[in-house]
């Protein structure tokens, strides 16, 4: 059953439905970059504002499919073979990010297959506590503009993405403004932050939807740009912002630059949802493989398939 928090999520059905996917492929497993972990309580806050969303937006409901305690939810991701993740966690307030972070740590030092994550927001003392995250051993960032309500090119991250872009170290950043717009979403900001940080690792999550075309003009700008799928494709967005087809060109064109997001376990659909909305784009098994474990593989120094025995 599902949604029932009763911890049987991922049923034997979808678990062989994703390995099909992947297994048809070739590909030793799914690399997955915008999934998300955290803190117990601050899991429970964002499904409980999912739950809300329906009164809220008079009508758009968003039940959580993969509703389940931490365990269950790492069971669930390693069944369907993802090889590698994300613990993507953001505050939505200072004061909280360092809490986060320290968090992340003991996660990511539990649960060797998760990338280790941090975040940020502007805020006195964030470039000490970034530059503590990578020497920890952060190897991916998450910032959400639209719950933080922040200028991702306040002067206070300033030096921020300049030590990311110098590190190396990619950010994953909810800019785009669905589901709903915030004060600084859309591809304006970002282009200030990039144009400043040309090397900038910065991965735009969700395609950035609903700006889709803004967000490929600046991927085809800047080449360490790159977008994640989060969602995108999916019925569920299509419905809410559907991805302009005369753009599709330009999705094959950036192939060696999308990456797998999913978005797990926050969706109101199956995991494998996202995989059919890919495939079905009708870009090619070169394009799937590329996107679904190459390109994740390749930014973060996995093992490619031919280095696999
Ligand atoms: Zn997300």
């Amino acid at each position: 059953m599902r949604g029932s928090g009763s911890g049987t999520d991922g049923t034997g059905e979808e678990i062989l439905a994703v390995r099909r996917f992947w297994e048809r492929l070739g590909l030793p497993g799914l690399v997955d970059v915008h999934t998300h972990f955290m803190p117990e309580r601050v899991l429970r806050k964002v499904w409980d504002y999912f739950d809300g969303l329906g009164p809220l937006t008079g009508g758009l409901e968003w039940p959580i499919t993969y509703r389940s305690d931490e365990d269950q939810r790492l069971a669930t991701i390693r069944e369907f073979g993802v090889r590698a993740f994300t613990a993507m966690l953001y505050p939505h307030k200072a004061g909280m990010a360092r809490w986060l972070n320290s968090w992340a740590v003991d996660f990511a030092r539990r649960t060797p297959d998760c990338l280790h994550t941090a975040t940020l927001f502007p805020e006195p003392g964030v470039e000490a506590y970034v530059l503590e995250a990578v020497e920890q051993g952060a190897r991916v960032f998450k910032a959400h503009v639209q719950v933080g309500a922040y200028d991702p090119a306040d002067e206070l991250l300033d030096p921020v993405w300049g030590l990311l872009a110098e590190a190396g170290v990619p950010v994953v950043m909810h800019c785009g403004s669905g589901p709903a717009p915030g004060k600084h979403t859309g591809p304006g900001p970002v282009a200030q932050v990039l144009a400043r940080h040309p090397r900038l690792r910065l991965v735009v999550a969700h395609l950035g939807m609903p700006e889709y075309e803004d967000f490929l003009d600046l991927a085809e700008r800047y080449g360490e740009v790159r977008l994640d799928t989060t969602m995108a494709f999916t019925d569920f967005s299509e419905r809410l912002a559907p991805f302009p087809r005369g753009a599709r060109p330009r999705l094959a064109g950036l192939g060696d630059r999308i990456l797998l997001g999913t978005d797990f376990p926050n969706i109101p659909y199956r995991y494998v949802d996202q995989l059919y909305a890919l495939e079905r784009l009708g870009l090619g098994d070169d394009w799937l493989r590329s996107v679904c474990h190459g390109n994740g593989a390749r930014l973060f120094g996995l093992a490619q398939p031919q280095e696999l025995s």
